[in-house]
Protein backbone atom coordinates (compact mmCIF):
# COMPACT_ATOMS: atom_id res chain seq x y z
CA UNK A 1 0.00 0.00 0.00
CA UNK A 2 1.26 3.61 -0.33
CA UNK A 3 2.74 4.94 2.53
CA UNK A 4 1.91 9.05 2.54
CA UNK A 5 4.70 11.50 1.51
CA UNK A 6 2.32 14.06 3.52
CA UNK A 7 1.23 12.14 6.05
CA UNK A 8 -0.26 15.40 8.30
CA UNK A 9 -1.87 17.05 5.14
CA UNK A 10 -5.52 16.87 4.19
CA UNK A 11 -8.14 18.78 1.95
CA UNK A 12 -6.93 22.44 1.81
CA UNK A 13 -9.03 24.78 4.13
CA UNK A 14 -10.22 26.46 1.31
CA UNK A 15 -11.98 23.53 -0.36
CA UNK A 16 -13.37 22.59 2.62
CA UNK A 17 -15.00 25.56 4.06
CA UNK A 18 -16.14 26.35 -0.02
CA UNK A 19 -17.78 23.18 0.18
CA UNK A 20 -19.19 23.36 3.72
CA UNK A 21 -20.77 26.98 2.22
CA UNK A 22 -22.50 25.48 -0.30
CA UNK A 23 -24.05 22.98 1.76
CA UNK A 24 -25.61 25.06 3.96
CA UNK A 25 -26.20 28.01 1.36
CA UNK A 26 -24.33 30.15 3.56
CA UNK A 27 -22.59 33.45 2.65
CA UNK A 28 -18.88 32.78 1.23
CA UNK A 29 -16.31 34.88 2.35
CA UNK A 30 -13.99 31.71 3.13
CA UNK A 31 -11.92 31.42 0.03
CA UNK A 32 -10.12 34.01 -1.75
CA UNK A 33 -11.85 34.87 -5.51
CA UNK A 34 -14.07 37.56 -6.81
CA UNK A 35 -17.84 37.22 -7.16
CA UNK A 36 -17.84 39.41 -10.06
CA UNK A 37 -16.46 39.03 -13.07
CA UNK A 38 -13.45 39.94 -14.92
CA UNK A 39 -12.64 42.97 -17.44
CA UNK A 40 -14.72 42.31 -20.54
CA UNK A 41 -12.55 43.21 -22.42
CA UNK A 42 -9.96 40.46 -21.41
CA UNK A 43 -12.80 37.88 -21.29
CA UNK A 44 -13.82 38.85 -25.25
CA UNK A 45 -9.91 38.44 -25.81
CA UNK A 46 -9.85 34.90 -23.94
CA UNK A 47 -13.02 33.95 -26.22
CA UNK A 48 -11.60 35.00 -29.32
CA UNK A 49 -8.30 33.68 -29.18
CA UNK A 50 -9.97 30.26 -28.49
CA UNK A 51 -12.21 30.53 -31.56
CA UNK A 52 -9.62 31.97 -33.53
CA UNK A 53 -7.62 28.05 -32.76
CA UNK A 54 -4.80 29.52 -30.56
CA UNK A 55 -5.47 25.81 -28.84
CA UNK A 56 -2.02 24.13 -28.87
CA UNK A 57 0.80 24.01 -26.93
CA UNK A 58 3.10 27.87 -25.97
CA UNK A 59 6.23 27.68 -25.47
CA UNK A 60 7.54 26.46 -22.77
CA UNK A 61 8.55 29.43 -20.80
CA UNK A 62 5.38 31.47 -22.10
CA UNK A 63 3.80 33.86 -24.88
CA UNK A 64 6.62 35.90 -26.32
CA UNK A 65 4.17 39.10 -26.57
CA UNK A 66 2.86 38.26 -23.00
CA UNK A 67 6.43 38.66 -21.48
CA UNK A 68 7.06 41.58 -23.10
CA UNK A 69 3.65 43.35 -21.58
CA UNK A 70 4.99 42.15 -17.93
CA UNK A 71 8.24 43.59 -18.29
CA UNK A 72 7.16 46.72 -19.44
CA UNK A 73 4.58 46.61 -16.49
CA UNK A 74 7.40 45.78 -14.32
CA UNK A 75 9.19 48.81 -15.14
CA UNK A 76 6.02 51.41 -15.19
CA UNK A 77 4.86 49.90 -11.33
CA UNK A 78 8.12 48.58 -9.83
CA UNK A 79 10.66 50.75 -12.04
CA UNK A 80 12.59 47.52 -12.34
CA UNK A 81 14.19 46.05 -15.35
CA UNK A 82 14.16 42.67 -16.79
CA UNK A 83 14.68 40.61 -19.70
CA UNK A 84 11.53 38.92 -20.76
CA UNK A 85 13.40 36.10 -22.70
CA UNK A 86 16.22 34.69 -19.70
CA UNK A 87 13.67 36.26 -16.50
CA UNK A 88 10.24 35.66 -16.59
CA UNK A 89 8.74 32.42 -17.22
CA UNK A 90 4.83 32.14 -16.94
CA UNK A 91 3.95 29.49 -15.11
CA UNK A 92 -0.13 27.85 -14.45
CA UNK A 93 -0.98 29.43 -11.14
CA UNK A 94 1.84 30.82 -8.88
CA UNK A 95 1.19 27.44 -6.84
CA UNK A 96 2.87 26.21 -9.23
CA UNK A 97 5.36 28.07 -9.81
CA UNK A 98 5.96 28.35 -6.08
CA UNK A 99 6.19 24.15 -5.91
CA UNK A 100 8.90 24.55 -9.06
CA UNK A 101 10.83 27.65 -7.24
CA UNK A 102 11.17 25.21 -4.22
CA UNK A 103 11.85 21.83 -5.82
CA UNK A 104 14.49 23.78 -7.86
CA UNK A 105 16.38 25.51 -5.27
CA UNK A 106 15.79 22.82 -2.03
CA UNK A 107 17.98 19.62 -1.44
CA UNK A 108 17.16 16.97 1.23
CA UNK A 109 18.25 18.56 4.46
CA UNK A 110 17.83 21.74 3.70
CA UNK A 111 15.73 24.24 6.23
CA UNK A 112 13.54 26.48 4.59
CA UNK A 113 12.11 29.74 7.16
CA UNK A 114 8.69 30.44 6.79
CA UNK A 115 7.21 33.29 8.65
CA UNK A 116 3.46 31.90 10.10
CA UNK A 117 0.76 32.18 9.47
CA UNK A 118 1.99 31.07 6.03
CA UNK A 119 -0.26 30.03 2.59
CA UNK A 120 -0.74 26.58 3.01
CA UNK A 121 1.16 25.58 0.13
CA UNK A 122 4.36 26.29 1.20
CA UNK A 123 5.32 23.46 3.73
CA UNK A 124 4.27 20.79 1.67
CA UNK A 125 6.27 22.08 -1.17
CA UNK A 126 9.35 22.14 0.77
CA UNK A 127 8.49 18.74 2.37
CA UNK A 128 8.18 17.32 -1.00
CA UNK A 129 11.64 18.46 -2.08
CA UNK A 130 12.77 17.17 1.48
CA UNK A 131 13.58 20.29 3.45
CA UNK A 132 12.42 21.15 6.44
CA UNK A 133 10.69 24.07 6.99
CA UNK A 134 11.39 26.16 9.88
CA UNK A 135 9.00 28.09 11.17
CA UNK A 136 9.07 31.69 12.91
CA UNK A 137 6.08 33.46 13.81
CA UNK A 138 5.19 37.13 13.10
CA UNK A 139 4.82 38.96 15.76
CA UNK A 140 2.06 40.90 18.29
CA UNK A 141 -1.39 42.53 16.58
CA UNK A 142 0.29 44.03 13.17
CA UNK A 143 1.87 40.59 12.49
CA UNK A 144 5.58 42.36 12.31
CA UNK A 145 9.22 40.41 11.20
CA UNK A 146 10.35 39.28 14.35
CA UNK A 147 14.10 39.99 13.60
CA UNK A 148 15.38 38.12 16.56
CA UNK A 149 13.64 34.64 16.01
CA UNK A 150 14.39 35.46 12.41
CA UNK A 151 18.20 35.83 12.57
CA UNK A 152 18.29 32.85 15.49
CA UNK A 153 16.38 30.76 12.74
CA UNK A 154 18.93 31.25 10.16
CA UNK A 155 21.73 27.82 10.64
CA UNK A 156 23.95 26.78 8.25
CA UNK A 157 21.63 24.25 6.64
CA UNK A 158 19.54 27.02 5.90
CA UNK A 159 18.82 27.37 2.08
CA UNK A 160 15.77 29.52 1.86
CA UNK A 161 13.52 32.22 2.78
CA UNK A 162 10.12 32.22 1.58
CA UNK A 163 8.56 35.64 2.14
CA UNK A 164 4.85 37.22 1.04
CA UNK A 165 3.74 40.38 0.91
CA UNK A 166 0.60 42.32 1.02
CA UNK A 167 0.05 38.96 2.88
CA UNK A 168 -2.71 36.12 3.21
CA UNK A 169 -3.93 35.98 5.42
CA UNK A 170 -3.12 38.63 7.73
CA UNK A 171 -3.63 41.49 5.17
CA UNK A 172 -0.13 43.06 6.37
CA UNK A 173 2.69 44.84 3.85
CA UNK A 174 6.03 44.79 4.46
CA UNK A 175 7.99 48.09 4.87
CA UNK A 176 10.66 49.37 2.83
CA UNK A 177 12.55 48.76 6.40
CA UNK A 178 11.53 45.61 6.22
CA UNK A 179 12.78 44.74 2.96
CA UNK A 180 15.80 46.47 3.64
CA UNK A 181 16.61 44.17 6.60
CA UNK A 182 15.89 41.27 5.08
CA UNK A 183 18.11 42.05 2.02
CA UNK A 184 21.19 42.75 4.56
CA UNK A 185 19.92 38.93 6.09
CA UNK A 186 19.85 37.05 3.12
CA UNK A 187 23.37 38.20 2.07
CA UNK A 188 25.13 37.86 4.72
CA UNK A 189 23.47 34.19 5.26
CA UNK A 190 23.54 33.48 1.28
CA UNK A 191 20.03 32.56 1.30
CA UNK A 192 18.14 32.03 -1.44
CA UNK A 193 13.94 34.19 -1.53
CA UNK A 194 10.41 33.20 -3.01
CA UNK A 195 8.69 36.14 -2.45
CA UNK A 196 4.87 35.49 -3.00
CA UNK A 197 3.80 38.81 -4.34
CA UNK A 198 0.55 37.88 -5.97
CA UNK A 199 -1.75 40.86 -4.35
CA UNK A 200 1.03 43.18 -5.28
CA UNK A 201 -1.34 45.31 -6.44
CA UNK A 202 -3.97 45.44 -3.26
CA UNK A 203 -2.16 47.86 -1.27
CA UNK A 204 -4.84 50.80 0.57
CA UNK A 205 -4.38 54.02 2.16
CA UNK A 206 -1.66 55.41 -0.34
CA UNK A 207 0.64 52.62 1.15
CA UNK A 208 3.37 51.19 -1.71
CA UNK A 209 4.17 47.77 -2.74
CA UNK A 210 7.75 47.08 -2.10
CA UNK A 211 9.06 44.25 -4.30
CA UNK A 212 11.80 42.18 -3.45
CA UNK A 213 12.80 42.65 -6.89
CA UNK A 214 13.24 46.51 -6.39
CA UNK A 215 16.16 45.86 -3.89
CA UNK A 216 19.33 44.85 -5.76
CA UNK A 217 20.70 42.05 -3.30
CA UNK A 218 17.08 40.55 -3.09
CA UNK A 219 16.92 41.14 -7.03
CA UNK A 220 19.72 38.92 -7.32
CA UNK A 221 18.65 36.43 -5.49
CA UNK A 222 14.85 36.07 -5.64
CA UNK A 223 11.96 34.03 -7.11
CA UNK A 224 9.28 36.88 -7.60
CA UNK A 225 5.76 35.18 -7.64
CA UNK A 226 2.83 37.42 -9.60
CA UNK A 227 -0.75 35.76 -10.22
CA UNK A 228 -3.31 36.73 -12.99
CA UNK A 229 -6.37 35.56 -10.94
CA UNK A 230 -5.75 38.35 -8.27
CA UNK A 231 -4.96 40.82 -10.49
CA UNK A 232 -7.28 40.39 -13.23
CA UNK A 233 -10.25 38.28 -11.08
CA UNK A 234 -9.58 35.33 -13.02
CA UNK A 235 -8.71 32.94 -10.46
CA UNK A 236 -10.25 29.68 -12.49
CA UNK A 237 -7.39 30.51 -15.42
CA UNK A 238 -4.87 29.72 -12.93
CA UNK A 239 -2.22 31.13 -14.64
CA UNK A 240 0.30 33.54 -13.06
CA UNK A 241 4.61 34.22 -13.36
CA UNK A 242 7.70 33.87 -11.97
CA UNK A 243 10.89 36.66 -12.78
CA UNK A 244 13.91 36.04 -11.61
CA UNK A 245 17.88 36.36 -12.87
CA UNK A 246 18.77 34.05 -15.50
CA UNK A 247 20.30 31.19 -13.75
CA UNK A 248 17.24 30.90 -11.24
CA UNK A 249 15.17 30.80 -13.97
CA UNK A 250 16.87 28.26 -15.77
CA UNK A 251 16.72 25.90 -12.87
CA UNK A 252 13.15 26.74 -12.04
CA UNK A 253 12.33 25.71 -15.76
CA UNK A 254 13.44 22.49 -15.46
CA UNK A 255 11.37 21.67 -13.13
CA UNK A 256 8.54 23.44 -14.27
CA UNK A 257 8.95 21.98 -17.99
CA UNK A 258 8.20 18.43 -16.17
CA UNK A 259 5.58 19.70 -13.95
CA UNK A 260 3.13 21.44 -16.49
CA UNK A 261 5.53 22.03 -19.52
CA UNK A 262 3.21 25.14 -20.19
CA UNK A 263 0.82 27.63 -19.39
CA UNK A 264 -2.33 27.70 -20.79
CA UNK A 265 -2.51 29.60 -24.42
CA UNK A 266 -5.07 31.43 -25.07
CA UNK A 267 -5.19 32.76 -21.31
CA UNK A 268 -2.11 34.28 -22.17
CA UNK A 269 -2.68 35.93 -25.55
CA UNK A 270 -5.99 37.45 -23.89
CA UNK A 271 -3.66 39.13 -21.16
CA UNK A 272 -1.02 40.29 -23.28
CA UNK A 273 -3.97 41.91 -25.70
CA UNK A 274 -5.27 43.59 -22.56
CA UNK A 275 -2.38 44.76 -21.19
CA UNK A 276 -1.26 46.14 -24.20
CA UNK A 277 -4.45 48.44 -24.40
CA UNK A 278 -5.03 48.83 -21.08
CA UNK A 279 -1.72 49.15 -18.93
CA UNK A 280 -2.88 51.11 -16.37
CA UNK A 281 -5.82 48.38 -15.16
CA UNK A 282 -3.71 47.49 -12.40
CA UNK A 283 -3.65 50.34 -11.27
CA UNK A 284 -7.15 50.88 -10.33
CA UNK A 285 -7.24 48.13 -8.00
CA UNK A 286 -6.46 49.64 -4.91
CA UNK A 287 -9.14 51.87 -5.42
CA UNK A 288 -11.48 49.31 -6.07
CA UNK A 289 -10.62 47.05 -3.19
CA UNK A 290 -10.27 49.67 -0.60
CA UNK A 291 -13.73 50.46 -1.24
CA UNK A 292 -15.23 47.37 -0.75
CA UNK A 293 -12.76 47.01 2.45
CA UNK A 294 -14.09 50.60 4.42
CA UNK A 295 -17.80 49.21 3.46
CA UNK A 296 -16.95 46.11 4.76
CA UNK A 297 -15.33 47.48 8.12
CA UNK A 298 -18.12 50.22 8.01
CA UNK A 299 -21.15 48.25 8.34
CA UNK A 300 -19.15 46.00 11.29
CA UNK A 301 -19.06 48.79 13.32
CA UNK A 302 -22.01 48.04 15.32
CA UNK A 303 -20.74 44.49 15.90
CA UNK A 304 -18.59 43.02 18.83
CA UNK A 305 -15.62 42.13 16.49
CA UNK A 306 -12.60 43.93 16.93
CA UNK A 307 -10.40 44.90 14.01
CA UNK A 308 -7.78 46.74 12.27
CA UNK A 309 -8.88 47.50 8.43
CA UNK A 310 -6.67 46.01 6.33
CA UNK A 311 -3.43 47.13 4.80
CA UNK A 312 -3.09 45.03 1.80
CA UNK A 313 -5.01 41.87 -0.05
CA UNK A 314 -8.51 41.13 -0.24
CA UNK A 315 -8.84 40.03 3.15
CA UNK A 316 -10.08 41.31 6.50
CA UNK A 317 -9.08 39.57 9.75
CA UNK A 318 -12.06 40.07 13.00
CA UNK A 319 -10.64 39.11 16.48
CA UNK A 320 -14.22 37.32 18.42
CA UNK A 321 -12.45 37.13 21.33
CA UNK A 322 -15.37 39.30 22.79
CA UNK A 323 -17.97 36.85 21.32
CA UNK A 324 -16.61 33.27 21.71
CA UNK A 325 -13.48 31.33 23.25
CA UNK A 326 -13.95 28.29 20.66
CA UNK A 327 -11.20 27.73 18.37
CA UNK A 328 -11.49 28.75 15.09
CA UNK A 329 -11.73 25.71 12.93
CA UNK A 330 -15.27 24.59 15.05
CA UNK A 331 -16.00 28.24 15.30
CA UNK A 332 -16.14 28.78 11.52
CA UNK A 333 -17.98 24.97 10.52
CA UNK A 334 -20.50 26.69 13.44
CA UNK A 335 -21.12 29.24 12.25
CA UNK A 336 -21.15 28.59 8.67
CA UNK A 337 -23.82 26.07 8.93
CA UNK A 338 -25.88 27.90 11.56
CA UNK A 339 -25.47 31.63 10.96
CA UNK A 340 -25.05 31.41 7.66
CA UNK A 341 -21.74 33.19 7.00
CA UNK A 342 -18.07 30.97 6.28
CA UNK A 343 -14.92 32.37 7.01
CA UNK A 344 -11.20 30.98 7.11
CA UNK A 345 -9.71 30.12 10.49
CA UNK A 346 -6.48 31.15 10.61
CA UNK A 347 -4.62 28.42 13.41
CA UNK A 348 -4.70 26.71 9.88
CA UNK A 349 -1.41 28.55 8.71
CA UNK A 350 0.52 28.49 11.89
CA UNK A 351 2.70 25.13 12.77
CA UNK A 352 1.64 26.35 16.41
CA UNK A 353 -1.11 28.44 16.59
CA UNK A 354 -1.01 31.40 19.07
CA UNK A 355 -3.87 32.02 21.42
CA UNK A 356 -5.69 34.27 19.20
CA UNK A 357 -9.32 34.33 17.82
CA UNK A 358 -9.14 35.49 14.70
CA UNK A 359 -11.05 34.49 11.05
CA UNK A 360 -10.51 35.46 7.60
CA UNK A 361 -12.84 37.32 5.62
CA UNK A 362 -12.71 37.96 2.00
CA UNK A 363 -13.88 40.86 0.54
CA UNK A 364 -13.49 40.87 -2.81
CA UNK A 365 -17.36 40.70 -3.28
CA UNK A 366 -20.04 42.43 -4.31
CA UNK A 367 -21.08 45.21 -2.03
CA UNK A 368 -24.61 43.90 -1.71
CA UNK A 369 -22.78 40.34 -0.44
CA UNK A 370 -21.02 42.43 1.85
CA UNK A 371 -24.09 43.96 3.61
CA UNK A 372 -25.59 41.19 3.95
CA UNK A 373 -22.41 39.00 5.68
CA UNK A 374 -22.11 42.47 8.13
CA UNK A 375 -25.46 42.44 8.70
CA UNK A 376 -25.49 38.88 10.03
CA UNK A 377 -22.07 39.40 11.71
CA UNK A 378 -23.70 42.18 13.70
CA UNK A 379 -25.76 39.92 14.84
CA UNK A 380 -23.87 37.37 16.52
N1 LIG B 1 0.07 32.80 -2.77
C1 LIG B 1 -0.87 33.37 -2.01
C2 LIG B 1 -0.45 34.16 -0.81
C3 LIG B 1 -2.21 33.21 -2.31
O1 LIG B 1 -3.15 33.77 -1.54
C4 LIG B 1 -2.55 32.47 -3.43
C5 LIG B 1 -4.01 32.23 -3.64
N2 LIG B 1 -4.51 32.42 -4.70
C6 LIG B 1 -1.54 31.90 -4.23
C7 LIG B 1 -0.25 32.08 -3.85
C8 LIG B 1 -1.83 31.07 -5.42
O2 LIG B 1 -2.15 31.75 -6.58
P1 LIG B 1 -2.62 30.98 -7.88
O3 LIG B 1 -4.10 30.85 -7.81
O4 LIG B 1 -2.16 31.84 -9.03
O5 LIG B 1 -1.95 29.64 -7.89
N1 LIG C 1 -5.55 31.86 -2.25
C1 LIG C 1 -6.92 31.66 -1.95
C2 LIG C 1 -7.16 31.98 -0.48
O1 LIG C 1 -6.26 32.28 0.25
C3 LIG C 1 -7.42 30.28 -2.22
C4 LIG C 1 -6.63 29.42 -3.13
C5 LIG C 1 -7.05 27.98 -2.97
O2 LIG C 1 -8.21 27.69 -2.79
N2 LIG C 1 -6.09 27.11 -3.00
O3 LIG C 1 -8.26 31.92 -0.06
Amino acid sequence: MIQSKLPRVGTTIFTRMSTLAAAHGAINLSQGFPDFDAPEALREAMARHVMDGHNQYAPMPGVMRLREQLAAQLQRYRGVSCDPDTEITVVPGATEGIFCAVMACVRPGDEVILLDPCYDSYQPSVELAGGRAVHVPLQGPGFALDRERLQAAVSGRTRLLMINSPHNPSGGVLSREDMLYLEALVERHNLLVISDEVYEHLVFDGRAHHSALQFPALRQRSFALFSFGKTFSVTGWKTGYCIAPPALTTELRKVHQFVSFVAVTPVQLAVADFLAEHPDYPATLAAFYQRKRDLFCAALGQSRFSFTPSAGTYFQLLDYSEISREVDTALCEQWTSERGVAAIPISVFYEQPPPRQLLRFCFAKNDAVLESAAEVLCRI
